[in-house]
Parts: structure tokens; C-alpha cells; sequence
């Protein structure tokens, strides 16, 4: 063998035409990137080399060992389950998963089974072996090995590749591009978590799939930690809570993607509504409501025809053509252009608890997170060029109180041009630089998002982080130069003369279907007493109390307290129990004594109990309303 040399993350080294598994110490490296291509560490060396390592703990490394585990899933699989047919196997952000086509269902146990069988293949350490063959050798052998969906990729394949390269561990072949760990002692801790039904290919004509789900870490430890997240996460899960605590609902019947507030859900979405009302009258906003379909020729001048229609839903009035609107500017549009406006009447801002309707693909809807209709908490600014600036910081502001109440940290990024935009480069310069200038004066931190603003122009998009450290979108300020030029908006300026005024589209909480979901996930269900669809309920012991319970519940609910009552024939231990099932915030208790002392004995979330009067208890609930 000749000596070579190559050049390994900086440092030269000789040696006699081995692979480079064998010339470095790193045992946490996974693959080697050369020329910006990732290779196994099995690839063979070629003189002069430059080389970086890719270690497992790293992002891409990570990748590497999750898609290895994948190839491994597939081998217990298949020695598991001959019959079975793999599909394909791909890492995803949080794991990995592989799909199968395969008569009968995986059950609980065949995934305990599979998890086994890899545990064994892990131990017994065996080597990812790369071959390239010729695509018609490769079609010969997984033809012969019935493994039609490999077949069916090979001959997808574009006519100009002419070799592909397969892997062997163990007995088990697979068609993959790589690279993968150079052995299955690589994976040092993984998980089976789930079955799905998935079409071959994404396309519902096709046959179903079973997706088996799982995860992989490059330490137990770290495995442990995504675990318990995840069993928080599915504590946590709004689409549970909101079913548990009859919060909403979706219904076949009425459509997919549809929410429908159920009376608590009804109640907590119009105490955040009241909240925002007097909220934005006090930040000098003014009220106003939109029709839910407007003129398709408005949406031509929008631009929304041309930028957005494939999210948009179109019906018919008058034999003429209708959009439903996806977004709330254009009423506020029209209300600015209803008369002649001055320099001096200027910023106005029109707040709208606006219900839109986007067309979202079955495939992402997802609770409330993802809907067709949401009602967004939509302002629209018009202002001079020289207000920009101050209206944006005061938006900043605003989200900041908010989030405050809410109890949410959150940072801030700032997404410029998108490919399908409207408007001149100068006017997105123009937008872009007054979101900058109005953060850097306030000396707030934020990223840049390229290509991810609006089509008519950039925007600071929030996002809030909930209690287990996930992050959410929620508010967004979008500075437009574009629509008031569509529109041909102006105001007279001091001089006499007709000048163009800016446009800022804002929401702070954004949808709030989405923030509903982001407040039940937060607090598990928990609510702040001010938000809490029922802040009390008043159970008695036996029926003596009755009358004093239900006299106390007229007078909690005449004083605005959220108040329920239950009088059920139940232990008291039991109400009490089904009252913290349903995460209420107090539970009133009226016995003898109570009713004697025309007091209530009120008992929180934790368990702390105190005897008290009702106007000290109706004071309590009224402090927990934020001010503002
Ligand atoms: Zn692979
Ligand atoms: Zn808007």
C-alpha cells in the first residue's frame, strides 16, 4: 500500500491507504464532510485529502445516528417479520421513523419485540458496509428479495444515475445514500414510541403504511430528558385537556379543522376578548368588524389573487365572485379611504377580533394549533412616515405588557423578503429598516428570518415560550408601504398637498384559537384565576347546607365571581376530587358551621385551605384581574 496523507480537522496525517475510522481517536466521530459532501469514516482515502469529522454530538451527527437506528429498526423488522416489505427510513427533528407495508398491524408488544431484537443487533456491534452496484444490480436483488417498494424507488430514479449504493448490517440490506455510524455500537440509546397509518409516498391512493416512530440520543441521559418531555408533553396536550375539561371540540359532521367552543371554551375565549377590547380603547385603538366575504375584484387590487389565492376559499353572490377573507386589512382599508383624511388625524388605529378562513392541507391541521378559521386580534395602523417608528415601539410595548400578564418569556425575530412579494426593493428596504430601527432603539435582541415576511411586506414575529420550553408564534408587527399604494390611500399633509400614509398590520396574540391551545398546554389546563372559565365551585356537606350554598353562589355570581355550584348527593372528598380534576381554581365548602358563621371555608389548587367571609373571598378574585 502506498503512503498518502491526508489532512483530518487541521492536522496532517500519513498513513498507508486505511480508511479513516482506524486514523482517528475520536470515538464519538460519525462521518467526515469533504468538500461540503458528508462520507462514512469507512469511505476509502484518497492522498491529500481535507477532511473534517462530524461527531455524533452535533446536529448533523445526531442525524446520522437516528437514521442508523432506523436502518437497524428495519433489520429486527425484517428478521422479526420477513414478510414485511421496508419502505423508506428517514431522520426527523426529533427522531426517527421507518415505514412498512405489512398485512397485520404492529402491535404494543411487536414494538417491545422489535426494540429487543435491535438492543441484540446494537450489542453485537455490526459494521454498515457500503457497496455500490450498477441500479440494475440492485433492482435484481430486491426484486428477488419481493421487496417491490425498493424496486419501485430504483425505478424512479432520475435515467442519468447509473450506480447506487447499497448498506448491509447483518443479514439485512438496504438502498440509502448515507452515510451511517461505521457500526451498530455507535447507538447508545434509543426508543420505540409509537405506530401510525402513512400512504406510500404521501398520496392517498396509495396502500397505507404502518410509520413506526422512534427515537435516538447519543447518551442515556439525554434520552431520559426527551422521555420525560415528551410524557409532560402528552400530559399537557390541549386536544386531551380540551376534551377533559370541555373546553372545545371538532366534529366530523361539521368539518375537518373546524373549532367549536363548548360553553368553557366559550367562556375563556371572551374573557381573553374583553380583555383585549379594553386593552386596545386604551391604547387609543377603535373597534371595528368587517364582512367575512368581500368583492374578488378588492382582492385583485390587494394582490391576495395573485400572492396568496391558493390559501384563499372563493364563493358566489350575484353571480359574481366572492373570497372569504383570510385576512382583516381590507374593511380597514375601505374605512380609511371613507373620507378625506388629514395629517392631523393621524395614527388611526382600527382593532378587529377578526374570524378568517385559510385553506390549511388536512395533512397539518392540528388541534387548535392549526385551523381553517381562527379569529386573529388584528389592528391596522395608518400613519405618517415620521409616526413609524413610535407606533412600532409602542406595539413592542404592548406585547411586552401582555406577555407579562400571561406569564410567557419570548424573543423576537425579524423575516424579510419572500420570494413571491410584491412591491420595489426600495420600499422593502424602507419596511425592513424602520422594524430594525424601532428594536434597536429599544435595544431589544432579535434575529433575522430571510425570505419568511409577508408577500406585501416585513415583519417582527414573536415568539413566546411556554413552561416546558417549546416556542410558539404568536404576535407579529408588518410595516407596508404596498397596500396604501394599491389602494391609493393618502392624507393631506400641512403643506396642502396629498401624501401617502404607512400601514402596519399587527396581532399580539395572534390566532387565538392557537393561543387558547398555547395557554392550555402552558398551564395544563390550570388557568389563572382570571382567566378560569369557573373560578369556584360551592359544594355543601349535606343537604342542611343546600339553601346556604346556593345563596352563596347568587351572591359570588351577582359580584362577578365565575361561580358553579354542586349539590350533588357525593362525599364532599369526592366533589372535591372531581372539582381539582377539573383544575378549578377554588372549592367552596359550606357545612354547619359555616353556615351558622355566614362564612365559607375556601380551598385553592394546592390543597391550602382558610375560612373566610365572601366579601374577603370576592376581593381575592378580583385583585387576580390584571391591570392595565
Ligand atoms: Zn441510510
Ligand atoms: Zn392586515
Amino acid at each position: 500500500m502506498p503512503q498518502i496523507t491526508v489532512t483530518v480537522d487541521g492536522k496532517s496525517i500519513s498513513t498507508e491507504g486505511s480508511v479513516l475510522k482506524d486514523v482517528i481517536q475520536n470515538r464519538r466521530a460519525v462521518a467526515a464532510r469533504i468538500d461540503g459532501r458528508l462520507l462514512d469514516l469507512s469511505a476509502p482515502l484518497e492522498n491529500g485529502q481535507l477532511l473534517e469529522t462530524v461527531d455524533m454530538d452535533s446536529l448533523e451527527g445526531l442525524e446520522i445516528v437516528r437514521h442508523s437506528t432506523a436502518h437497524v429498526m428495519a433489520e429486527a423488522v425484517k428478521q422479526l417479520f420477513p414478510a414485511t416489505k421496508p419502505t423508506i427510513g428517514p431522520a426527523t427533528e426529533e427522531g426517527f421513523y421507518y415505514d412498512f407495508d405489512r398485512d397485520e398491524s404492529f402491535s404494543t408488544e411487536d414494538l417491545e419485540k422489535i426494540e429487543k431484537k435491535m438492543e441484540e443487533i446494537v450489542r453485537e456491534d455490526q459494521p454498515f458496509i457500503r457497496k455500490d452496484v450498477s441500479r440494475e444490480e440492485a433492482r435484481a436483488l430486491f426484486r428477488e428479495k419481493g421487496e417491490t417498494y425498493k424496486v419501485e424507488i430504483i425505478d424512479d430514479l432520475p435515467e442519468d444515475v447509473k450506480t447506487v449504493s447499497l448498506y448491509e448490517i447483518g443479514s439485512f440490506t438496504d438502498l440509502c445514500r448515507g452515510p451511517h455510524v461505521p457500526s451498530t455500537g455507535y447507538i447508545k440509546a434509543f426508543k420505540l414510541l409509537s405506530v401510525a397509518g402513512a400512504y406510500w409516498r404521501g398520496n392517498e391512493n396509495n396502500r397505507m403504511l404502518q410509520r413506526i416512530y422512534g427515537t435516538a440520543f447519543t447518551s442515556p441521559k439525554a434520552l431520559k430528558e426527551h422521555l420525560n418531555f415528551l410524557e409532560e408533553a402528552r400530559k399537557r396536550d390541549h386536544r386531551r385537556l380540551g376534551r377533559e375539561l370541555e373546553l372545545f371540540m371538532f366534529s366530523e359532521d361539521a368539518g375537518p379543522g373546524l373549532v367549536i367552543y363548548m360553553p368553557k371554551g366559550g367562556m375563556l375565549r371572551s374573557l381573553i376578548e374583553d380583555f383585549e377590547k379594553r386593552l386596545h380603547f386604551r391604547k387609543g385603538y377603535e373597534i371595528v368588524y368587517g364582512p367575512n366575504i368581500l368583492r374578488g375584484r378588492l382582492w385583485e387590487i390587494s394582490g391576495h389573487m395573485d400572492n396568496y389565492r391558493e390559501n384563499m376559499y372563493f364563493t358566489e353572490l350575484d353571480e359574481q365572485l366572492y373570497g372569504i377573507k383570510p385576512m382583516n386589512c381590507l374593511s380597514h382599508i375601505l374605512i380609511y379611504k371613507s373620507k378625506v383624511r388629514s395629517y392631523r388625524d393621524l395614527p388611526l388605529r382600527y382593532f378587529e377580533l377578526g374570524s378568517v378562513t385559510r385553506n390549511e392541507k388536512s395533512g397539518v391541521i392540528h388541534g387548535l394549533l392549526r385551523t381553517r378559521q381562527f379569529t386573529q386580534d388584528d389592528a391596522h395602523i395608518f400613519c405618517r412616515p415620521d409616526q413609524l417608528i413610535d407606533e412600532i415601539t409602542a406595539i413592542i410595548d404592548m406585547v411586552a405588557e401582555v406577555m407579562a400578564i400571561f406569564g410567557f418569556s419570548y424573543s423576537m425575530e425579524i423575516s424579510t423578503r419572500p420570494e413571491k412579494a410584491m412591491g420595489s426593493d426600495e420600499m422593502w428596504d424602507l419596511a425592513t429598516k424602520a422594524l430594525k430601527d424601532a428594536l434597536d432603539k429599544k435595544g431589544l435582541p432579535y434575529d433575522i428570518n430571510e425570505g419568511d415576511g409577508a408577500f406585501y411586506g416585513p415583519k417582527i414575529d414573536v415568539k413566546i415560550k411556554d413552561a416546558i420550553g417549546r416556542s410558539w408564534q404568536c404576535a407579529t408587527i408588518q410595516c407596508d408601504f404596498n397596500l396604501p399604494e394599491r389602494f391609493d390611500i393618502h392624507y393631506i399633509g400641512a403643506d396642502g398637498e396629498r401624501h401617502r400614509p404607512v400601514m402596519l398590520h399587527r396581532v399580539i396574540l395572534g390566532s387565538l384559537e392557537r393561543f387558547i391551545g398555547v395557554l392550555i398546554e402552558h398551564f395544563a389546563g390550570a388557568f389563572p384565576v382570571w382567566i378560569a372559565p369557573v373560578q369556584a365551585i360551592v359544594m355543601n356537606i349535606t343537604d342542611a347546607q343546600a339553601d346556604y350554598a346556593t345563596e352563596v353562589t347568587k351572591r359570588l355570581r351577582c359580584s362577578d365571581v365565575r361561580a358553579e355550584i354542586d349539590l350533588r348527593n357525593e362525599k364532599i372528598g369526592y366533589k372535591i376530587r372531581e372539582a381539582r380534576l377539573q383544575k378549578v381554581p377554588y372549592m367552596i365548602v359550606t357545612g354547619d358551621r359555616e353556615k351558622e358563621e355566614g362564612t365559607i371555608a375556601v380551598r385553592d389548587r394546592s390543597g391550602e385551605q382558610q375560612t373566610m367571609t365572601l366579601d374577603d373571598f370576592i376581593k381575592i378574585v378580583k385583585d387576580a384581574q390584571p391591570v392595565i
